[in-house]
């Protein structure tokens, strides 16, 4: 099944010089584009009302299900401008996918993938000149859907709102490709087996703030979450994926259970053999990495993910103390791998894999 998404165009769209002005410095989040996406679901007739509409305020009755129950999923993704001026997605059908493992998860609605598509290249055409050029900026795309039937039952809703809404993007951290410090959370945890932390649903994030600010009391910009029962297994960082470098060629990555299966993750294991590495996924414990740091086992560690690309990790901090990662600067494989990526997304690569779409 496919939904149409025609366009209402905006009475008021802000003007070229405006626009211009955010392209020029767009930090990341802080800004959205004319037009938004909607769709909504009800369970006596399915999808429907979609289209392309004016970006404005939903008006939401306060009994509506989503502000009590957090029933709410989201996707993250981008729209790269090439320097042709073309504008392409990476691996759309992968978002496409997750969103619906998300949804299943959830107990909301399954969008189908041809539906979450042809959204996303509506929304995209209808606001295509937000789509930034130059360095690494891009059009950040944030697919959601909550739960809105007014009603404090405890139960799936039986209305539900899709929408994506577009930002456009600069860098993710603010030191641009700069290692980036780590907090490993002691006393937190992200997700349970047989929980919800292989689904991308906002009640995951909610959770993993309050270990977030501890970090950036830190001086760190992410945290490192253990698995919940030992405590003793990295699973990965609130928003990223992450990668150990090894000294025999290895790139070993948590295996997949409670851990969100990262876009970009996937993207990197498949780049691995071009580039001469050997991809592992499997179990790490957080002993294996302080040791091997110290030996020198360990070489580099990096971040992955949508809007941190590759970013290199330069040290862990937990109570404990600091462990450096390599020299603390940036690696050789990360910055390696961060550039085909780079260089796919942006076309200035062969995309043997065929993951780019053009819009
Ligand atoms: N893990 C978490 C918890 C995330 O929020 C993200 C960002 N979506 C990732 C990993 C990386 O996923 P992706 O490469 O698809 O952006």
């Amino acid at each position: 099944m496919t939904l149409k998404f025609d366009l209402q165009p905006s009475p008021a769209p802000r003007g070229d010089a405006e626009r211009e002005a955010i392209l020029a410095d767009p930090g990341f989040g802080q800004v959205f584009t004319d037009h938004m996406a909607v769709a909504t679901w009800t369970a006596a007739d399915g999808w429907g009302d979609s289209a392309v509409v004016p970006y404005g305020p939903f008006a939401l009755d306060p009994a509506s299900a989503v502000l009590h129950y957090a029933q709410e999923i989201f996707e993250g993704m981008k729209a790269y401008r090439r320097a042709d001026g073309s504008i392409w997605l990476f691996r759309p059908e992968k978002n496409a996918e997750r969103f619906a493992v998300s949804a299943h998860r959830l107990a909301l609605p399954e969008l189908p993938v041809e539906a979450f598509l042809e959204s996303i290249e509506a929304l995209v055409e209808a606001d295509e000149a937000w789509v930034p050029s130059g360095g690494e900026t891009s059009l950040y795309l944030r697919p959601f859907m909550f739960a809105n039937e007014v009603f404090l039952g405890v139960r799936s809703s039986r209305r539900v709102q899709y929408c994506v809404i577009a930002s456009p993007a600069g860098s993710y951290f603010s030191g641009g490709v700069a290692p980036v410090s780590i907090w490993i959370s002691r006393d937190y945890t992200r997700a349970a087996p047989g929980g919800t932390g292989a689904a991308k649903c906002g009640g995951n994030y909610a959770a993993s703030l309050l270990a977030q600010a501890e970090a950036a009391e830190q001086g760190c910009s992410q945290v490192l979450f253990t698995d919940a029962i030992e405590r003793k297994w990295i699973d990965e960082l609130g928003g990223m994926n992450v990668y150990l470098v090894t000294s025999n060629g290895e790139l070993v990555t948590p295996e997949l259970g409670t851990i969100l299966e990262g876009v970009t993750r996937d993207a990197i294991l498949q780049l691995c053999p071009e580039l001469g590495l050997t991809p592992v996924e499997r179990r790490v414990s957080l002993q294996e990495v302080l040791n091997g740091l110290k030996t020198g086992a360990i070489t580099e560690i990096f971040a992955c993910g949508t809007a941190a690309v590759i970013t290199p990790i330069g040290e862990l901090k937990d109570v404990d103390g600091q462990y450096r990662v390599g020299s603390g600067e940036a690696g050789e494989v990360t910055l390696g791998l961060r550039q085909a990526l780079l260089d796919i997304q942006y076309g200035r690569r062969e995309d043997t894999h065929g993951w780019t779409r053009r819009i």
